[in-house]
């Protein structure tokens, strides 16, 4: 079976067996709802091992925060897709704190320009349009050393952003994909 097919599946089946704590929202205020109840925007990395890891790690319940995720929770300039996000955040939906969160073990210490070129010309991506996005790959991708400064640095980019507000805190943090541990890097107090 494709896996569309599969996820297609598998969803008739949970929505004809909603599960009771899934139940109890149903009748939920749309407006209210879809404000984080903690006031939180954590930005964190696609990784798939923090599925169903970094929220119960970090005490977040459905409702409680916004999570944007990004590849090695990178944010590349101040008016990024991950900024948009946490304009909307800030703006529309009351968000006060942002927690960046890296995590140990990530991919984008592996991945290069030269690694990211290569695959993509042989999967037949044409060398002009991987002209085009030259300069802005070697930047992101080579701008990301290690995930602690990693996080130290999109901290910074958050905090002299010119525009997220000044009383938004912004704090900084590891967690190990396997256990689940949480490091402080910067608390903003
Ligand atoms: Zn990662």
């Amino acid at each position: 079976m494709a896996l569309i097919d599969e996820i297609l599946a598998t969803n008739e089946n949970f929505c004809a067996n909603l599960p009771e704590e899934i139940k109890a929202y149903e009748h939920e205020d749309h407006h209210e709802s879809k404000l984080p109840k903690k006031k939180l925007a954590i930005l964190t990395c696609m990784d798939t091992r923090l599925i169903g890891l970094l929220e119960p790690a970090m005490g977040i319940k459905r409702g409680d925060a916004k999570i944007i995720k990004t590849v090695g929770n990178c944010v590349t300039g101040y008016f990024d897709t991950a900024v948009k996000s946490l304009m909307v955040a800030i703006y529309e939906l009351g968000v006060m704190e942002i927690a960046v969160v890296g995590h140990a073990e990530c991919g984008m210490q592996k991945t290069t320009s030269e690694s990211l070129k290569k695959a993509m010309l042989e999967r037949g991506i044409s060398p002009d349009a991987i002209k085009l996005v030259e300069k802005d790959l070697i930047e992101w991708a080579e701008g990301f050393k290690d995930p602690e400064q990693n996080v130290r640095d999109v901290v910074k980019l958050l905090k002299d952003d010119p525009l997220i507000p000044k009383d938004i805190k912004v704090h900084g943090l590891l967690i190990h994909p396997r256990t689940g541990k949480l490091t402080l890097v910067s608390k903003d107090e």
